[in-house]
């Protein structure tokens, strides 16, 4: 009824399938599939890149850039918590035999310059050569603004190091930042892009698609990734049927993220209200800041046990994992908004949490 678990669990709509039907199809392995032409076509347009890959999936377009930006033993900077190192079952280092260098990323989600600067190896043969730097946006729901953006990719280019946006939820981030910089997603998310040697998009989570990722750079970058994405197995055949989807979630999807984050904001500020009334809730549940679709709640261990399996049964899927707070062990628990969950369903689930606490 109301899965929060992720932006990857939106189910295409009719339009978008209608699309797909009809979609020319050739073969992408071959290079002459109409679709998937057109779509990296789009997307290198859209975002001011020469060119663009489909692959399977985000963490496929991550390690092919990985792969083609850096050689075997070549040393690619990351942070602790980037889905780049930590999520990706360690494919850099597995199947690239890249030497990752993680840093403690800042609370909004930043490296800090000097830290990046300082894990940069000089050219000695005791090191890795230090060849990436990979940034993520958004992370963990938190927007990295214009400006540092800007000051990563300007370090990277005096260093002489390749840099990649890991841009899963990049259009996410380019909705919130609009406004600020008084443009469109669109034009944000370009210039989220400049300076940076490549990007990865995700057209799976809360663009909607049902599969799909691309890979964005030079044409020179682009035809290296197109061998790596072959030796990965990821060169399929008639991937019209699925580009015809992203195409649909281009023109269509990017400005209506604006609403999963004034959902999640609603759900964040209902939730805020209730902790604050209830006192099954005081003191035990705390709705952490919202930036973009995803919200984070901290929630009292023994709290988080009835009240997890209270709204499972009616229908609310969330995720959760142990964590550690200044209070001690805790239940962080995450809600993600995305366009199969409506503004009703944001109240939906504020009233069973409100009924939860009045049992209590
Ligand atoms: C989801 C995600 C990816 C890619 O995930 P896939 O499930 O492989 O498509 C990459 N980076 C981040 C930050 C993500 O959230």
């Amino acid at each position: 009824m109301a899965d929060f678990r992720s932006d990857t669990v939106t189910q295409p709509s009719l339009a978008m399938k209608e699309r797909m039907f009809n979609a020319p199809l050739g073969d992408d392995v071959f290079n002459d599939d109409p679709t998937t032409l057109q779509l990296q076509r789009y997307a290198a347009n859209l975002l001011g890149f020469e060119a663009a890959l489909f692959a399977p999936s985000g963490t496929q377009t991550n390690l092919i850039a990985m792969m083609s930006h850096c050689q075997r033993g070549d040393e690619a900077i990351v942070g602790q918590q980037w889905h780049t190192y930590k999520w990706e079952a360690g494919g850099m280092a597995v199947l690239g035999s890249i030497q990752p260098q993680p840093l403690e990323p800042q609370s909004d989600g930043t490296l800090l310059l000097s830290d990046i600067a300082a894990a940069i190896k000089p050219d000695d043969p005791h090191f890795a050569h230090t060849r990436l730097i990979v940034i993520e946006n958004t992370v963990g729901g938190k927007v990295l603004p214009l400006e540092y953006m800007r000051s990563v990719s300007e370090l990277a280019k005096k260093q002489g190091l390749a840099c990649h946006i890991d841009g899963a939820r990049l259009m996410n981030a380019a909705v919130a930042l609009a406004p600020r910089h008084n443009t469109t997603p669109q034009q944000m998310a370009r210039e989220l892009c400049q300076g940076y040697d490549s990007v990865s998009l995700c057209l799976s989570k809360g663009l909607g698609c049902p599969v799909g990722s691309l890979l964005l750079g030079s044409d020179a970058f682009i035809a290296r990734a197109r061998r790596v994405r072959k030796m990965l197995g990821g060169g399929m055949r008639q991937t019209g049927i699925l580009a015809a989807a992203g195409l649909y979630a281009l023109e269509n999807n990017i400005d209506r993220l604006a609403q999963d984050h004034a959902n999640c904001q609603r759900l964040a500020d209902g939730l805020t209200v209730l902790a604050a009334q209830l006192p099954a809730l005081q003191g035990k549940l705390t709705p952490l800041p919202v930036q973009t679709n995803i919200l984070f709640t901290d929630i009292e261990i023994e709290l988080a046990a009835q009240l997890l399996p209270y709204l499972a049964e009616r229908g609310i899927s969330l995720t959760a994992s142990n964590y550690q707070n200044a209070n001690g062990a805790i239940k962080r628990v995450r809600w993600v908004c995305h366009l199969d969950i409506s503004s009703a369903d944001i109240d939906k689930t504020l009233q069973h949490v409100s009924e939860f606490a009045h049992q209590q």
